[in-house]
C-alpha cells in the first residue's frame, strides 16, 4: 500500500526531527498534499494512525492541507484549475498543458507541547 509507506516515511522523518530525549511531544503532523499527487488522504491518515502507537508521533494528530491542482496552457498561456492530469486547456482546448502545482507532498510542520 503506497500510503502506508508514506506513513513510515513520515514517521521515519519525525524521528530524525526529534531528539530521542526530548520531553516535548509531538501533538500534530501537518502535511501538504497535493490534488494530483494520487495520495488517497483518507488511506494516508489510515495508515498513520496504524503506526504510530509507541512511536514519537503517538500523541500526534495528523492533519493535512490540501493544495489544488494548477496548470498553465503551453498555447494560450491560460492558468487554470485541474483535479486530474488529461485535462484540456478550458480556453482553447489543447492538451498540451504544464502542471505547475499539485503534484507535490511535504511535511510543513510538526507541533511539540510539553
Ligand atoms: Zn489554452
Amino acid at each position: 500500500m503506497h500510503e502506508l509507506s508514506i506513513a513510515q516515511s513520515i514517521l521515519s522523518i519525525a524521528e530524525k526531527s526529534v531528539p530521542p530525549d526530548s520531553k516535548e511531544k509531538v501533538v500534530a503532523v501537518t502535511l501538504q498534499v497535493g490534488e494530483l499527487s494520487s495520495i488517497e488522504t483518507e488511506a494516508l491518515l489510515f495508515a498513520f494512525d496504524a503506526i504510530k502507537s509507541n512511536t514519537i508521533l503517538q500523541h500526534a494528530e495528523m492533519k493535512i492541507e490540501t493544495i489544488p491542482g494548477e496548470a498553465v496552457c503551453n498555447s494560450c498561456h491560460n492558468v487554470f484549475h485541474l483535479n486530474s492530469y488529461a485535462t484540456a486547456c478550458p480556453n482553447c482546448n489543447s492538451y498540451s498543458v504544464s502542471i505547475t502545482k499539485g503534484k507535490e507532498m511535504k511535511i510543513v510542520s510538526l507541533t511539540m507541547e510539553d
